[in-house]
């Protein structure tokens, strides 16, 4: 199968009761794993590139150049929608959409609700003609965002309502008590905002800040509508780790390829995991 956006894809976890994840590129190497997870689990995917990392990894174009190059050499055949991740303005998701990318999240929640619905109504009006789909973010995920530190805002729930109504966004990310990088304690996400949330939307919400929230709250989270999570540090984490160790345990290596190797591989491994806890696994059917 070739690219999709990410309307129909969710639409499905979120009728059947499961989530399809988004994993972030952090290089090439993250790619490959994320393909191989995905294939290997039969599952759909949500390959994302945060915009705070575009420059990074390349730009736009190369990103997409390299996920369509290595979807293609592969011969991957589970659905793979590639996703810019908080995109910052709408001229970047235009640039996004323009290079490949088949779903963008503008996110305008450092803005008043008015502008954030403004950019938002911008962006679907420019996607829709390209047919890839959209999310927005009300209220603000904690933590680190890429070098971007916040506190938490919890998402109010007539504002929630109104983007969804004004601007007919695909997926809606409503900041509930997630934070992206690891937890301080047990994540505290409203469950009771959640339900309201859900019920006042019926779109497929986003959880974003998917490392270390227990299976119990992401099994909830999935029953009240979250049709997408959102995993990072888990991945960089896993690759870290996997390198320093390659490092640390044979002084005189130095080929790039000895070492990342192992990476691709520890990585390969907790997408998979995560794949298998929000019940993707099996589900890259019509
Ligand atoms: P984590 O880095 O906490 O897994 O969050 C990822 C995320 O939400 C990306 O948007």
């Amino acid at each position: 199968m070739s690219f999709v956006s990410m309307k129909q894809m969710l639409i499905k976890a979120k009728k059947e009761g499961y989530a399809v994840g988004q994993y972030n590129i952090n290089n090439l190497e993250f790619i490959q794993a994320f393909l191989k997870a995905a294939e290997d689990e039969r599952a759909p995917i949500i390959i994302a590139a945060s915009d705070r990392l575009v420059d990074f990894l390349g730009g736009f174009r190369n990103i997409s150049g390299m996920v369509r190059a290595i979807h293609e050499e592969k011969g991957i055949t589970v659905p793979v929608a590639l996703h810019l991740d908080h995109g910052q303005t709408v001229e970047r998701c235009k640039l996004a959409i323009d290079a490949g990318f088949t779903s963008v999240m503008i996110d305008g929640s450092h803005h008043p609700i008015e502008q954030n619905i403004k950019m938002t109504m911008e962006v679907v009006k420019y996607a829709k003609k390209h047919g890839v789909s959209v999310e927005a973010e009300v209220g603000t995920v904690g933590g680190n965002e890429d070098g971007l530190i916040g506190g938490i805002n919890y998402a109010d729930v007539g504002e929630c309502r109104r983007i969804v109504e004004e601007t007919s966004i695909d997926a809606l990310a409503a900041a509930l008590g997630s934070v992206h990088g690891p937890y301080q304690g047990e994540p505290q996400l409203s469950f009771d905002t959640m339900k309201e949330i859900s019920e006042a939307t019926e779109i497929p919400l986003v959880l974003h800040g998917g490392t270390g929230i227990p299976q119990h709250q992401l099994q909830r989270a999935i029953k009240l509508g979250h049709a997408k999570i959102n995993v990072n540090t888990e991945n960089i984490q896993a690759w870290t780790k996997s390198v320093r160790k390659s490092l640390s345990e044979n002084e005189s290596v130095y080929e790039p390829r000895l070492i990342l190797l192992p990476a691709i591989e520890a990585v390969v491994e907790t997408v998979k995991n995560k794949i298998r806890e929000f019940g993707t696994s099996g589900k890259a059917v019509e």
